[in-house]
């Protein structure tokens, strides 16, 4: 048997043929061989509780998932220029899903080729181009899913802000300008925001932004927010985004979309990550009226969207979802985690603030007693974890808030070992 290379050889291959502009988890890489439901194993045979990914969302390599894709790719797959049930069966389930409004669906690739389609489909319709987009936020690695990205375009390397890209703060109830999460804050963050947009002398296209901001360090936008936020931009003719990409399939556990806890619908929805649990599928869903506004306009083609592979294994991660009841697992024992967490927070005042909402959740680590991000430690959690084989990542502005957003058939078992693995590194640390 061949000796298993170490993780400085693999690097050296990597990088002979691969950018090190595309970054790699933790100080001591893992060379992964397989995974399983919430465990990843590595070359040598250890496994590692995998407390981070989001796109394995019905657990790594399912087997009803895995099952789907190749007996489909056995019998048929095309794009999307022909007649087959696949496409408008799994079209119909996706949009059973969605409330009424939101009756047409597209078909993509990936989160990027969402957020891209869903931008040009808002333009399309408005005959408009300025874009309001939300402090912190990601949705994707196009030009305009850069041009939208706070995270990409304020980069100290970045491109900087286009003059057609208009800016709102985070509602963030922790750290910024308000903090009652009972809806006050919601609604004093919305006018102040308003009042911004009041001031722009042309009207927006759209508004775009995630229900929890992922890349903003797993942020909640405050209770009732999105809700003046949206009845402002309609009422300047412009339309709205809810980017489910990160947040969406049940992942927040008390609503299947992330949209629906801000009790609003969007016109345009982004979906993208869990979709094929690990497939590339995206997909933009939308009105009637917004889908005709495109079609006046030159043809759309997307050669892998909706071909019938991955609209098999879509099909599957819904079913798998449903008859496993991930979304009230998710809630449950997301529940649990959080109360875990606030137990542990009690002994350790570097935990600021737990947030998020069933298995989505952040750790914002801060210096003790202030609310001072502390990257430092945070990175120091995230490597120990690692060290313990337990997965988790950090994000935000400051990287400093630990995430976790887990397969959704995460047990309590699991996050016990994840509590108490922060813990005991935590005591070391001290
Ligand atoms: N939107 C959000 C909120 C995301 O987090 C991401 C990916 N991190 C994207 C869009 C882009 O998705 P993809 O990487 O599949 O292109």
């Amino acid at each position: 048997e061949k000796p298993v290379p170490t993780e400085k050889e693999m690097m050296r291959k990597r990088h002979r043929y691969i950018s090190p502009i595309l970054s790699i988890s933790y100080q001591r890489p893992i060379h992964v061989k397989k995974a399983a439901f919430q465990y990843m194993y590595d070359a040598r045979g250890n496994s590692f509780l995998d407390a981070y990914n989001n796109i394995p969302h019905v657990g790594h390599c399912h087997p009803r998932v895995v099952e789907a894709g190749q007996r489909q790719m056995a019998e048929l797959n095309t794009n999307t220029r022909y007649l087959y049930d696949l496409l408008h069966q799994y079209a119909e389930k996706l949009l059973s899903k969605f409330p009424k409004p939101l009756n047409k669906v597209f078909f993509v690739n990936s989160g990027s080729a969402a957020s891209d389609l869903a931008i040009r489909l808002a333009q399309a319709h408005t005959k408009r181009q300025n874009l309001l987009v939300m402090e912190h936020g990601y949705h994707g690695n196009t030009q305009i899913g850069i041009d939208i990205s706070d995270y990409k375009f304020n980069n100290p390397k970045g491109q900087g802000q286009k003059p057609h890209i208009f800016k709102t703060a985070l509602p963030d109830t922790y750290c910024g300008l308000y903090s009652q999460n009972d809806g006050t804050a919601g609604l004093a963050y919305a006018q102040d925001a308003i009042r911004h947009l009041e001031k722009i002398q042309s009207p927006m296209a759209a508004f775009i932004a995630e229900p929890i901001v992922g890349c903003g360090g797993q942020v909640p936008l405050a209770k009732g927010y999105l809700k003046p936020m949206y009845e402002a931009i309609r009422k300047q003719g412009g339309v709205c985004i809810s980017d489910e990409v990160q947040v969406g399939f049940g992942r927040l556990g008390a609503c299947f979309w992330g949209f629906e806890a801000q009790e609003v619908v969007p016109d345009i929805v982004i979906l993208g990550k869990p979709m094929g649990n690990g497939h590339p599928i995206g997909a933009v869903v939308t009105t009637d009226k917004i889908a005709t506004s495109f079609e006046k306009g030159v043809e759309f083609f997307s050669s892998f969207g909706g071909n019938p592979v991955s609209c098999a294994i879509g099909m599957a991660v819904l079913a798998v979802l449903e008859e496993e009841n991930l979304q009230d697992n998710s809630r449950i024992v997301g529940n649990y985690y959080v109360r875990r967490l606030k137990e542990l927070q009690k002994q350790h005042p570097c935990i600021g603030d737990i947030r998020g909402s069933g298995l989505f959740l952040g750790i914002d680590i801060v210096k003790e007693g202030t609310k001072e991000p502390d990257p430092q430690l945070a990175q120091h959690l995230k490597n120990e974890l690692r060290n313990r084989h337990i997965l988790v990542s950090t994000d935000g502005p400051f990287d400093n808030v630990i995430k976790s957003k887990p397969p959704l058939c995460f047990s309590k078992e699991n996050v016990d070992l994840v509590v108490n693995g922060l813990d005991s590194i935590l005591k070391d640390h001290c």
